[in-house]
This record gives structure tokens, sequence and C-alpha cells, in this order.
């Protein structure tokens, strides 16, 4: 065996473009359009002028952040787990919870979901099976029950809403998949549930197999400061930090404990700009709606939409050339559809005089 075929080969996740140059309406990472809460600006200009805030280690547990997360969630500090983003808290989580996976016991997620499950999988080696969605983008609860489909699993993995449609699967339907799979660890990755959706949290009363995933970076502004974490059982949780502690005690900088903390502890600023970005997508939506675009009903900051007259990559880049940036997938099935982050009212306005060009109305 050469050197070359011991290594470990893996096909990356491919993220969204951050482009390099100004005055683009950038509406394709589903970042928020506003600035994080105030506290942010003061705990950045307090790190500013605090040498201690670089020259010593951070706190491995964060544990200011912690605390501030456990008040607003109303659960224990030890059933919180935070990491560097969500996408380092769910890889953690893959090689936690999933490895026990086989051929005939594989991992379950949807066919159309954050196209980053099935790179983890990889990674780690964790046979999975992806699970067909409904014509209609809906997530069918039943395909995820064992007593139903008379095959095992895993564990089982889903965003709620779905990314990239949008798509909320209502609470009894979470709640059927988990009480369906004791044997299993579902998690349930809320990056996107700020916008109107209903949170798992509450059936953490119920089940220990739960673990709700939740993210900075969208709707608290801050996917700069790369803040992730999860809640669970105090079991679960004590398992996640097991692996973390055997990969690096230090993942999170102290800044971004110290700006995540500011963050967390301002429920008004967070309730005021996940309110207004609400309102922007469902204004957004209608006008998408008046120039024939058909979408699944988004609860999330982003509404994947297509027109039954153009192809996605023609109005990509017809938008593109109007300084427009949106997100499109290439799988057969979505190809047409461009998901467009909801940013402030006035770039909505522009996208939409931009369509109504591009379209000829
Ligand atoms: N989950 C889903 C469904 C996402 O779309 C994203 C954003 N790419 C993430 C997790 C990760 O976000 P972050 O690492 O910024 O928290």
């Amino acid at each position: 065996m050469s050197w070359e075929d011991k290594i470990r080969k893996v096909e990356p996740y491919v993220a969204g473009e951050q482009p390099k140059e100004k005055n683009i309406i950038k509406l394709n990472t589903n970042e928020c359009p506003y600035p994080p809460a105030p506290g942010v600006e003061e705990a950045v200009r307090r790190l500013a002028g605090d040498s201690s805030a670089l020259r010593l280690y951070p706190d491995m547990d964060a544990t200011p952040l912690v605390n501030a997360l456990a008040a607003q969630y109303k659960v224990d500090s030890d059933q919180i787990f935070v990491g560097v983003g969500s996408d380092d808290v769910l890889a953690l989580c893959f090689l936690t919870f999933f490895s026990a996976g086989s051929k005939e016991e594989p991992l379950l997620f949807p066919d159309i979901t954050y196209s980053f499950y099935d790179v983890w999988a990889n990674l780690y080696r964790i046979p999975f099976r992806q699970v067909p969605l409904r014509e209609d983008f809906s997530i069918n609860p039943e395909d995820y029950l064992p007593a139903v489909t008379g095959k095992k699993n895993c564990g089982i993995i889903f965003p709620n809403p779905n990314a990239p449609t949008g798509l909320e699967l209502p609470q009894a339907d979470v709640d059927k998949i988990i009480a369906g799979n004791p044997d299993s660890i579902v998690i349930v990755d809320e990056a996107y549930v700020d916008f109107g959706a209903q949170s798992a949290l509450p059936l953490l009363e119920k089940y220990d197999n739960l673990l709700v995933v939740q993210t900075f970076s969208k709707s608290r502004a801050m996917a700069g400061a790369r803040v992730g974490f999860a809640i669970g059982s105090k079991k679960l949780i004590g398992y996640l930090k097991d692996v973390k502690f055997s990969f690096n005690s230090y993942t999170m900088n102290l800044p971004s404990i110290r700006i995540g903390t500011a963050s967390a502890e301002d429920v008004d600023w967070f309730k005021e700009t996940t309110g207004r970005i609400v309102a922007t997508r469902e204004r957004f939506k209608e006008d998408l709606r008046a120039l024939g675009f058909v979408f699944p009903d988004s609860r999330s900051n982003f509404v994947f939409a297509k027109h039954p007259d153009f192809s996605g990559a023609d109005l990509q880049a017809a938008l593109r050339a109007r300084k427009i940036i949106v997100r499109r997938f290439s799988k057969p099935a979505i190809c047409d559809y461009l998901r467009i982050t909801i940013g402030t009212d006035q770039q909505m306005e522009k996208v939409v005089e931009a369509l109504k060009e591009i379209l000829g109305k």
C-alpha cells in the first residue's frame, strides 16, 4: 500500500460563497442582516482593553455562556454543551452518538436536507440511509419508525425547519419520531427554529434520547463568532463532553465566549430581531407569489422558491449579474430552486425589483 492509499479520503462540504467584492446583496448563507445585540459591541470594546483575554487559555467549559443559555431556556447548566458553531457541535454528535452504525442499522436523515450530514457520516464511516421526502418536501414521520418500516437504525437527525426547504415538521410528528425510537438518539437540528417554528425543547421533559442543536449564526447575528450549542439530558451532554475533551479542550476562544454571553443575555433584542425578519419574510412571500414563484411555506430565515418558466441556474446568474447572490443546489430534484436568505426590507425590495426585470414583468 502506498502512503496515498493509507489516507482517509473524503469529499468535503462546500459552503456558500463569501464574495470578496463590495456592494453585493448577499443572500446566500442565511446570515442575519442586522447587527448583534448592543451588549455584544460593548463586550468587544471591553475585550480590547483586556490583554488577559488573549494571553490566557479560555474557560474550557464556557461557563458564563452556558449559564446564560441555561437561564434563557430554563434548563440546568449540565444540560448544555457549547461549540464552535453548530457545525462543530453536530460533527461531535456524529462521532459520539452514531458510531455504532452498521449496514443493518444505519443513521437516518432526509434525502433533501443539510448537505453536511452525509459528509460527516462519510468522514466517520457511519453507514446512513437518506429517507425520501414526500412530493411536497415534507417529512413523513412514519418513514422513521422501525415499527412501521421493519428496519432498525443507529440514530436519526433532521433539521427543523428543514434546510433548504424551510418547512417545519409539526411538534406532534417530532414527538412521534422520538417516541417510536427509544433505542436511538434523535437529534433535531434547530438552526432555523427562531423564525416562527416550534422548538422540540419542551419534549426534553419526556425523552432522554433527544438532543436539540441550535446556533448563534442566524437568529443572533453572530455567524462570524462561531457559537453553537446543544441541549439535552445530562447524560447525553456528559457523553458529548467526554468526546470533546478527548479531542480538543479549548475549542471556543475567549472573545467568543464573552460576546456570546452578552448576546444570550439580551432576550429582548433577540425577539425583536427575529420578529422583524419574520415580518419581512412574509411580505417577501407575497411578492414572490405575485411574480408566479412557487415555494414551500418557509418558517425559517430564507425562502426556497422556483419559477415554472425559468431554470434555477438562469435566475441565479441573472441575479448575480445584478449583484445579488443567492444559493442553489445541484441535486436534480431541487436544482431549479433558489434559496434566498431574508435580508432587510430594503434588500428584499431590490430583489423583487431585479426579479421583475428578469421575468419581464
Ligand atoms: N444546521 C443547518 C441546518 C444549517 O443550515 C447550518 C448552516 N450552514 C448549520 C447547521 C451550521 O451553522 P453554524 O455552524 O454556523 O452554527
